[in-house]
């Protein structure tokens, strides 16, 4: 499939699943070495059998210092630096205003903006000049919706981190741009709705988007495989969408 990430070190985050699996198997293809990041043992061993060469799996929770610390130390020992980190792990939950609770604002807060924050920051140290940072955003973070105000909220946020990271980066000649996926065809809502909700969630969803459809895991992985590479070397601080056009009309 070329080689335009060859010999590039990649570390990708929540990637046992969806978004982060399908760019972790296009990384491989196109040349790079890919250390991929989950949850659980058991998915990442799946994950990794499946991508089938040059990647490791590490287990890690985004939400907990520690386990990126943990991240980081293993990379530093077998490949001594990183090239591109594709900060992707992240969590949904619905809840309207009047019923948010501490914990659904914590639990969202904790993964898709503490999580992503300490994944970048951490890995700074052995993150080689040059490279290329990709934080996963949303359409949410410029949309408004009634059940998802926390969600849309964290995913603002990151938009804003690839602005002023931008500048913090910019004398490494280190990129940070923001991915903005519209409906993805994942798990990903599917595990905080059940199946009906899902159903009638998603096909919403479909009737905003101009394309008429879900996008596929694989049609993120191109924009974000993009954005990793030299065919982006002028491009940072941007928000890349892959949507649609659902935030575009
Ligand atoms: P997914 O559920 O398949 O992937 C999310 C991954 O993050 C899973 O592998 C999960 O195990 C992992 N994860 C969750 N909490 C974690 C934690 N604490 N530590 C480490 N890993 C954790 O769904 P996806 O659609 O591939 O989602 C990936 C990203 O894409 C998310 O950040 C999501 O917000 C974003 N996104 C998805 C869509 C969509 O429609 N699917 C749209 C816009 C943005």
């Amino acid at each position: 499939m070329g080689n335009k990430l060859e010999g590039k070190i990649a570390v990708i985050t929540g990637a046992t699943s969806g978004i982060g699996l399908a760019t972790a198997k296009r990384f491989v293809s196109e040349g790079a070495y890919v250390f991929i990041t989950g949850l659980y043992q058991k998915e990442i061993d799946e994950s990794v059998s499946e991508i089938g060469k040059n990647v490791s799996g590490i287990q890690s929770d985004v939400s907990n210092l520690a386990d990126i610390d943990k991240v980081y130390d293993v990379i530093k020992d077998q490949k001594g630096h990183i090239d591109i980190l594709f900060a992707n792990a992240g969590i949904i939950q619905f809840a309207p205003l009047g019923e948010i609770s501490e914990k659904h604002f914590d639990q969202i807060f904790d993964i898709d903006v503490k999580g992503l924050l300490f994944t970048v920051q951490k890995a700074l140290p052995i993150f080689q000049d040059g490279g290329s940072i990709i934080l996963m955003a949303s359409i949410g973070a410029s949309k408004g919706s009634a059940n998802l105000s926390v969600y849309h909220a964290a995913k603002a946020a990151v938009r804003s981190f690839a602005r002023s990271w931008t500048l913090n980066l910019s004398t490494r000649n280190i990129r940070v741009n923001a991915v903005s996926p519209g409906p993805i065809d994942t798990p990903f809502v599917n595990r905080a709705l059940n199946d009906q909700q899902t159903q009638q969630f998603l096909q919403n969803a479909v009737k905003a988007t101009p394309m008429g459809r879900m996008g596929s895991p694989d049609e993120v992985a191109k924009a974000v495989s993009f954005l990793a590479s030299d065919d982006s070397s002028y491009i940072t601080g941007i928000e890349l969408f892959v949507d649609g056009g659902t935030a575009q009309i």
